[in-house]
């Protein structure tokens, strides 16, 4: 009698306009480098949903998810620094060259042949996954699984933007979802004013971002009560740029932090003139990781939310695109 070969499952994209559907695999080996990861929570992104829609475009077909909680539960040929059975977080880099000019430059979230987590190389909307062991990260104890999944993408490249934005003591965040209620506690915690701008009407996410402690919460289309010094944009909204460019003072940046956008409107110079700088945010890098989740912790960031079953992806990608939600969605297997 021989035992039924080990299988995992995951929720499989086969391209636009095709729900995801459940797929039963035979259980993959780590390679070399590699480990394979027991899944016990995946958040879903903004990011996901530009791949399933269209916007941007990976390997197909693919399982997404790129904001991976897991145990490690097996280890490939070379690895080292990582226990079966440690908990680790998977995020989008899933790998970079070590090669290229950027990442000789220290800036890897630019590699020239990357793999992405959940677009170019399987994801966490599955029950197992193999990742690049050095491309993990050790997760902080305060966080147990579905809140951790979060910090992993909405977080940790909510905080590359954050970052970039500089030193801004007074702080508007354009669409308030998983990313930026994340990032709103880490401004507060040091000491920032937080001005938290959400789809016109949406009063409930208003009152969440007052409830976490911003100073101000309206709509996109309402003036900002004081002029920020920076903006960070998390909204796929392309207008909102011309829109937080006004409201920052002089000298002052937007920083968009998606993956992709609508077009930007134009906008006449003079909203750009006095030295205001737009700029994009690409990926992350491992720094930025092994920077963000120690303080993440340190600063008592809680994230909000709500754990779905694995075979609910397709029902959390569209509440994810209705905006029905609060905080962020996590897919458990
Ligand atoms: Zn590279
Ligand atoms: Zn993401």
């Amino acid at each position: 009698m021989t035992a039924a070969p080990a299988t995992m499952q995951a929720m499989q994209f086969d391209g636009p306009g095709q729900p995801l559907r459940m797929v039963i695999r035979p259980l993959p080996e780590p390679g070399p480098g590699e480990v394979r990861v027991a899944v016990r929570a995946c958040g879903v992104c903004r990011t996901d949903l530009h791949v399933v829609e269209g916007d941007i475009h990976g390997t197909l077909p693919i399982i997404p998810g790129h904001e991976i909680v897991g145990t490690v539960d097996a280890l490939g040929p070379g690895v080292s620094g990582l226990a079966l059975g440690q908990r680790i977080g998977v995020p989008w880099l899933g790998h970079a060259c070590g090669q290229c000019p950027y990442c000789a430059a220290e800036r890897e979230n630019l590699c020239d042949a990357p793999l992405f987590t959940g677009f170019t190389r399987d994801g966490g909307y599955a029950s197992h996954a193999i990742a690049d062991a050095r491309f993990c990260f050790p997760l902080p104890d305060a966080f147990d699984d579905c809140h951790a999944a979060p910090l992993l993408c909405a977080g940790l490249i909510g905080y590359r933007a954050y970052r970039l934005a500089g030193d801004a003591p007074v702080l508007g965040l354009y669409g308030f979802g998983a990313a930026a209620h994340i990032l709103a506690q880490v401004a507060l915690w040091q000491g920032r004013r937080v001005f938290a701008f959400t789809r016109p009407g949406d009063t409930q996410a208003q009152e969440f971002a007052r409830a976490l402690g911003c100073q101000w919460a309206g709509g996109s289309d309402e003036a900002a009560p004081e002029p920020l010094d920076a903006a960070i944009i998390f909204a796929a909204a392309g207008a909102l740029v011309p829109t937080a460019l006004k409201a920052v003072r002089k000298g002052g940046r937007v920083v968009c932090a998606g993956i992709h956008m609508s077009d930007i409107p134009g906008f006449p110079y003079a909203d750009l003139w006095e030295e205001r700088e737009i700029r994009s945010v690409a990926n992350l890098t491992r720094a930025d990781g092994l920077e963000f989740l120690p303080l993440a912790a340190r600063a008592g960031v809680r994230t909000h939310v709500e754990a779905l079953p694995l075979a609910a992806a397709n029902t959390a990608l569209a509440r994810l695109r209705d905006g029905q939600l609060t905080g962020a969605l996590v897919l458990v297997p």
